[in-house]
């Protein structure tokens, strides 16, 4: 450990564009503290497709130089792709965004003006990347986390986008919520560097105790510290000030609570496979595995066989592949996308003139609603996707309003909620008003559910809430006189096929052979096409415009 002068740095969570407050903070801090430097582990900019003007303005100051950063600071490069402006003047200023302020990038390995060793992995973990991409492009490969540690045996701080793989093994502090990817390249990166402090950032503050690390003594200790961002409802710990001395008598004691490192013992992850298949049923049903592959057959996912992370899911837009002309209305929590595959068609409706199945998606990369782990986004997003169900069916009444004033089409939502599902939505399909009046949706869920030797629908207001707590499968029906929601349990011990909701729909609207949609999939023009059509319906009962 060098001899520096000033002997206490700080670390911060995302600062998602607030960097007015941020830094006026720091400077605060700093102005007492003396800080040898600052270290930025979480997104420095706002999510560029949910950056308002008042976030754009924030970055136009920052880069004409009229924000100040108070001292020498390093930012990771987080998990959300940076603005095109910031790639650009990071690419011409070799990694200096303005005075003060570099990033740390993908895989770098740096010694801070006062010596301290720096090493870092950003981006999102990926299987493999596209080597033309930009280096400021917000991905990362186990290649690239094993380059950023190559030649040196040990080093003062690591941080990383990602978790270590196993990082909450042999712990009594467990995060509450859903915690950041935990990745195994990124777990031998601290086990073969023994950092001192280990920085991460995720929705809330978490902190492991102390574990130690094998080797002769004196042992190595690393801290791992995960911040939260700035400004969270939860006032979770988004700032962290930490010594840099070395620890008194370091070759005998260690500090109390440490336990051996939960780090080692990872075995190689099999993302590649597990992209690939869930790629595939994208807009089947992406909550889980696929009913049709006999080899997956009730496959459960396991720790080295994680869900795919934000870049890879199809379902989040900060994939670079997710399919963006399928987009029909963007709100604040929550997107919609018309149905890739429809069950309906457009001769369906035909007072509708698209096919209307549509697809109610939060922004939020999480298997379930209740796994979002920021109260205030949860409650957010419940309302926000309850507002476009509502918007979508005061559309229907007013676009199929017979002579006698009443709404031709009723609606089904259903939804699939698994903790070990990848990324929760609701489809939404309308369904000829007869149809619900007479009980026929509701009893064809019972009926195909009876077929299949499901557990019973359940109906009691009570009895449903008691099984939302686990896994289950709900059916919300509606029409301008009648509301009714049942839920199935998923916990127990049967394969429930994804397609449930589709296939029950299907036969009894006469399109069982559109159970699939992969059997009627359509090309990109008649995709744009149903899209254009979806959002000149919705439109004057769109109030993400409103806002
Ligand atoms: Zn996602």
């Amino acid at each position: 450990m060098p001899q520096a002068n000033r002997m206490y740095s700080v670390v911060i969570g995302a600062v998602n564009g607030k960097f007015s407050d941020v830094f006026a903070k720091l400077a605060t801090l700093h102005a007492k503290q003396n800080f040898a430097f600052a270290i930025i582990a979480g997104d420095l900019c706002a999510k560029s497709d949910i950056a308002t003007d008042a976030d754009r303005e924030e970055l136009a100051k920052l880069l004409r130089g009229e924000i100040t950063v108070p001292l020498s600071t390093y930012f990771a490069l987080g998990r959300q792709p940076l603005p095109d402006e910031v790639v650009d003047l990071l690419e011409k200023g070799h990694g200096e965004l303005c005075s003060n302020l570099s990033i740390l990038g993908r895989k770098v390995s740096m010694k801070t003006a006062d010596g301290f060793w720096i090493v870092a992995v950003g981006g999102a973990h990926s299987a493999s990347i596209d080597q033309s991409m930009s280096q400021y492009a917000a991905e990362y490969t186990n290649d690239d986390a094993q380059a950023a540690g190559k030649g040196l045996t040990n080093a003062d701080i690591v941080v990383t986008s990602d978790w270590p793989a196993h990082v909450q093994d042999g712990t009594k502090n467990r995060y509450t919520g859903t915690p950041p990817p935990s990745v195994d390249s990124i777990a031998n990166l601290c086990t073969s560097l023994k950092p001192r402090y280990h920085f991460s950032a995720s929705e809330a503050f978490y902190e492991r105790e102390p574990f130690f690390h094998n080797g002769p003594s004196p042992r190595s200790v690393t801290r791992f510290i995960s911040l939260a961002p700035y400004g969270n409802t939860a006032k979770a710990k988004w700032i962290y000030a930490f010594s840099l001395e070395p620890a008194v008598d370091a070759s005998k004691h260690l500090p109390p609570g440490c336990t051996a490192s939960p780090l080692t013992g990872g075995k190689k992850r099999k993302l590649e496979s597990q992209e690939s298949d869930f790629n595939s049923f994208r807009y089947a049903n992406g909550n889980g595995t696929d009913h049709y592959r006999p080899d997956q057959r009730r496959q459960k996912r396991s720790r080295n066989n994680p869900p795919p992370i934000p870049n890879q899911c199809y379902f989040c837009l900060s994939n670079p592949s997710c399919e963006k002309h399928m987009i029909g209305s963007i709100g604040a929590e929550v997107y919609l996308t018309v149905a890739k595959g429809p069950l309906s068609t457009h001769q369906t409706f035909p007072e509708l003139g698209f096919p209307g199945h549509v697809l109610m998606i939060p922004y939020e990369h999480q298997p379930t609603m209740s796994a979002i782990s920021d109260a205030a986004t949860r409650q957010a997003t419940v309302t926000e996707v309850q507002r476009y169900r509502d918007a979508l069916q005061r559309m229907l009444v007013e676009k199929t309003k017979g002579e006698d004033g009443r709404a031709k089409l009723g609606a089904v939502t259903w939804e699939i909620s698994r903790h070990s599902g990848v990324h929760f939505h609701w489809q939404f399909l309308p369904v000829p008003v007869d149809m619900v009046q007479r009980g026929l949706v509701e009893a064809g869920f019972d009926k195909e559910a009876e077929n299949l030797n499901y557990p019973k629908f359940v109906k009691g207001f009570k009895e449903m809430q008691e099984i939302e707590e686990g896994n289950f499968f709900k059916v919300m029906i509606w029409s301008e006189a009648l509301r009714k929601e049942m839920v199935m349990p998923l916990d127990g011990d049967f394969r429930f096929d994804l397609q449930f909701g589709r296939r029950v729909l299907g036969k009894l609207m006469g399109l069982a052979q559109r159970t699939h949609w992969k059997d009627c999939a359509q090309t990109v023009a008649e995709e744009t096409a149903d899209v254009e059509a979806f959002k000149k319906g919705f439109k004057e009962f769109d109030f993400s415009f409103e806002e």
